[in-house]
């Protein structure tokens, strides 16, 4: 069966099969029963995972210190995806009049401060800070499942502003990330095929911030130090990230002090599901009625 690859057309049959449902900003729709139980149930599996390899779990809010952004130099490499927290600081007067330009449709930010907060750009960003100190000998194991903000609105259904990553980071020496890394490459390859999908990995960057950024992808691409699992979910040709694999070496490790046993620098990979990313390459694969989905996929899912 030949695949239609036409963003607009399948963001419109998810809206009309009550899969997501549009709010009027770009890339923050709301998620229908089904596209909800999806997204649940391949979290089960993760979860069963992470049960069987003794993965601590944590759940963070959907914000994050802003000292971790900026510690994290978040804003050098993403400023263009960044979303910050501002507040109202200001007594009645202001209030009122901020409220009045608002219903004016006029603009109000100047009455708004910068909080301690900023929406969390990476689930595993709280982590970090919280790892300081010596890693157990067999290094550090952590599942965790959130919310993620990024500045990237865009028409293309897969690109959202706000959507849920189920991560895992491995902190130790470098042999025991890496090896962990490449076990779950082929392992996520494996979870993803299972459930019929077309699923390929590749050597990837993230999209650094200008001209100095694009040196930092191109080394980042060198040392393979980041790899995708894509699927063909709006394109053919350039298929969907629905999973990466970051190496970030001892980053993290000198910044918030980790290390190992032995007290070296601790290094750290993480891998991240997108689960929309899922939910919906499953849509474009298998279509929109979860009814006519092959059996064995509709198994594995329990659905
Ligand atoms: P992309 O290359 O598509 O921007 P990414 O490699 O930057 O994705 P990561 O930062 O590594 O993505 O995030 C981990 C996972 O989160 C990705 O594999 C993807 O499935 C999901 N993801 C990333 N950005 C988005 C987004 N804007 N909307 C929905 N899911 C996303
Ligand atoms: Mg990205």
């Amino acid at each position: 069966m030949s695949i239609d690859y036409d963003p607009q057309k399948f963001y419109d049959e998810l809206v009309a099969a009550g899969h997501i449902y549009p709010v009027g900003v770009q890339g923050a729709f709301g998620r229908g029963p089904v596209f909800e139980r999806i997204v649940d149930r391949f979290n089960d599996l993760v979860s069963e995972i992470a049960r069987n390899d003794g993965a601590e779990t944590r759940t963070y809010p959907p914000v994050v210190s802003r000292k971790v952004i900026e510690k994290n130099n978040y804003l050098e490499s993403f400023p263009h995806l960044c979303g910050t927290v501002f507040s109202f600081f200001g007594k009645e007067l202001e209030g009122r009049e901020m409220a009045r330009k608002a219903a004016q449709g006029e603009t109000w930010s100047e009455h708004l401060k910068v909080t301690d907060l900023c929406l969390t750009p990476a689930i595993c960003y709280p982590l970090y800070p919280t790892l300081k100190g010596k890693l157990p000998p067999g290094g550090g194991l952590y599942s965790l499942l959130g919310w993620a903000y990024r500045h990237e609105p865009s028409t293309e259904p897969t690109r959202m502003q706000s959507f849920r990553m189920r991560e895992f980071i491995r902190a130790g020496t470098a042999d025991q990330v890496v090896e962990w890394r490449d076990m779950w490459l082929q392992r996520g390859l494996e979870l993803l095929r299972s459930l019929g999908l077309n699923a390929n990995s590749d050597v990837a960057a993230d999209p650094f911030f200008g001209r100095g950024g694009k040196m930092m992808a191109q080394n980042q691409r060198e040392q393979r130090l980041k790899f995708e699992v894509l699927i063909p979910v709006i394109s053919a040709e350039n298929p969907t990230a629905c999973c990466s694999f970051n190496f970030h070496q001892d980053h993290f490790g000198s910044k918030w002090e980790i290390q190992t046993a032995d007290g070296e620098v601790a290094n750290t990979a993480c891998l991240g599901f997108g689960l929309e990313r899922i939910a919906m390459a499953l849509f474009k694969t298998h279509g929109c009625n979860v009814e006519q989905w092959p059996a064995d996929v509709r198994r594995r899912l329990s659905i």
